[in-house]
């Protein structure tokens, strides 16, 4: 068995995992524990044995865990068989501490612990995956990959919400960025792939999944991005708003007699695409609008609306762009959401190949035509990969 890192992203009711070989960048295993804390908790898995599906009480975190490494000793081997050198763990908000992946110690812990008033409902579950994970492999280092890392570059102008800044500054109140990871490793292969130094394009990250996000990277920094203090601020999502006005929030507490909580569900749970047509998956809108949905027709527009406005904005700040790349669920599967987000561009010197784009393939994959002056790229993110990357290469 070669050396391998396990990488771990614990949310509050799951948890993921995916054991690597680093050095061929492929998964050995994977899995996902569901339902923790229910009794018809359910737990997926699959490795070189073959795949398993087993449904049980799942009390806690603890047990989740517990249950996804005896799946790797379930035919009589122990874990110690897999040869994992380190755990990668997804840590969602870093604050302004943390900018690169760091090797979890007790004061790490307690310093993410601190974060969670930043991220109440992402933090506490990851430091619960990452208490576990240690207790359970003591020997191995563990190494928490930080969400919000690659956007510690950001300028002042770029972070900086233009309100009170004495209120900004005591409540840590500023542009932070999200899906970093992602971005990171999708502009970095989009410079592979073009066979160009990383800090030598100007790049746009277009990650379109159920989360969506943009970002501007520029000679190999991240600029600007999407996301801001939350995940919440930006693009249109699957179940989230992104940009709103803030003062429909006022009016929506001062006059629709919300609460602070129906109003976080509201924004988190019940907008973007969900609010707008009903649907919060890209292929339900798709089948609606084909069925002459006009409200879907509408979600739809307003969806391009909002990414090409970023696209604008981006280019402009960076004074042009080398390379456009789409990924994540959308970005990587919808040719006609890729079409329309670039369409018309043409003197800007962006031109989408319409036979490129409309193929479906895997790998990283060039969909401009061959005179449009910014390559236009489908790359397929893989955090797993980039979390498991970012451990091998502290340990
Ligand atoms: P992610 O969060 O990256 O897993 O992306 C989830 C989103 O990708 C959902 O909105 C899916 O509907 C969308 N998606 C996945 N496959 C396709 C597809 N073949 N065509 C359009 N959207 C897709």
């Amino acid at each position: 068995m070669p050396r391998t890192v396990l990488v771990i992203n614990s949310g509050s009711s799951s948890i993921k995992y995916q054991l690597i070989d680093p050095v061929a960048g492929t998964p050995l295993a994977n899995g996902v524990v569901e339902r923790i804390g229910e009794s018809d908790g359910v737990i997926n898995h699959s490795d070189t044995h073959g795949n398993v599906e087993e449904t049980t009480n799942i009390a806690d975190h603890d047990d989740g865990l517990r249950l996804a490494f005896d799946m790797f000793s379930r035919d009589g081997g122990s874990l110690s068989d897999w040869n994992i050198v380190a755990v990668g763990h997804r840590v969602v908000h870093g604050g302004t501490v943390f900018s690169q992946p760091t090797i979890i110690t007790d004061d790490v812990v307690r310093t993410v612990e601190k974060l969670s008033t930043l991220a109440p409902l992402h933090n506490p579950p990851n430091l619960l995956g990452i208490e576990v994970a240690r207790r359970m492999l003591p020997d191995v280092p563990h190494v928490a990959v930080f969400d919000t890392a690659f956007f510690h570059t950001l300028p002042q102008a770029a972070k900086t919400y233009a309100i009170d800044s004495a209120v900004a500054e005591k409540h840590g109140i500023q542009r932070y960025g999200f899906h970093g990871t992602s971005h990171e490793y999708v502009s970095r292969r989009a410079a592979e792939f073009l066979g160009k130094p990383y800090d030598s394009i100007n790049q746009i990250v277009l990650h379109l999944g159920n989360g969506a996000s943009a970002s501007a990277v520029q000679a190999g920094q991240a600029v600007d991005t999407t996301m801001g203090l939350t995940p919440l601020e930006g693009l249109v999502m699957g179940t989230r708003s992104g940009d709103i006005d803030p003062g429909a929030l006022l009016h929506l507490l001062r006059v629709g007699g919300y609460s602070v909580d129906e109003l976080d569900q509201l924004l988190n749970r019940q907008s973007g695409l969900k609010g707008l047509s009903g649907v919060n998956d890209f292929r339900a809108l798709s089948e609606l609008i084909s069925q002459g949905d006009e409200q879907a027709k509408l979600t739809y527009d307003v969806y391009i609306h909002r990414l090409r406005k970023y696209v604008g904005a981006y280019m402009l700040e960076m004074g042009g762009v080398d390379v456009i790349t789409f990924t994540a669920g959308v970005g990587e599967n919808a040719p006609q959401v890729r079409a329309d987000a670039l369409a018309g561009l043409e003197r800007l010197g962006i031109a989408v190949d319409s036979a490129a784009n409309a193929e479906r393939v895997k790998g990283p994959r060039m969909i401009s035509t061959p005179d449009s002056a910014v390559a236009v790229l489908v790359v397929p993110t893989n955090e797993e990969l980039a979390i498991a990357l970012a451990a091998w290469d502290m340990v």
